[in-house]
């Protein structure tokens, strides 16, 4: 009886270090969208009114690459840390299913197969079934991926 006890303590203790560790991540996460956000919304602006400039949205894009490696990391240990490695949810490889996307940090919404929906992390993914239910929702339409 004893030993079952203290198993359960522990298993309690480990499950309140995973979440732990989880809120510490999805805060690290959700920063790194919002980084993304910013240089969405920067990109954005600067293809509107500079096609030229492309240097710039180079250096802005290979930003993005690096925050993007980061979160995909943080939401592979999130995932593993919830348990939800092994779950049935397809995640973003069902675009079927999924006709524009946006993310609760930013303002635009996307295609399925746009660069930017790639960077959403899963819990900020929004899902919307058509252009208008995004826009009604506050968003903005997507120019990169034409949304
Ligand atoms: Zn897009």
């Amino acid at each position: 009886m004893a030993d079952e006890t203290s198993e359960t303590a522990m298993l309690s203790k480990r499950i309140a270090d995973l979440e732990a560790e989880n809120d510490a991540l999805r805060q690290e996460a959700d920063e790194l969208d919002r980084r993304v956000a910013e240089l969405e919304d920067e990109i954005e602006g600067r293809s509107e009114e500079q096609h030229h400039d492309e240097h710039y949205v180079a250096g802005l894009e290979s930003e993005i690459d690096v925050l993007t490696d980061a979160n995909a990391d943080l939401e592979a240990r999130l995932e593993s840390a919830e348990g939800h490695a092994s779950s049935s949810d397809p995640g973003l490889g069902s675009d079927e299913e999924r006709v524009y996307l946006a993310s609760k940090n930013r303002r635009h919404f996307h295609r399925p197969q746009c660069r930017w929906a790639g960077y959403i992390p899963n819990y900020l993914l929004l899902e919307f079934g058509s252009h208008l239910e995004a826009v009604q929702a506050g968003y903005k339409p997507c120019k990169t991926c034409q949304a």
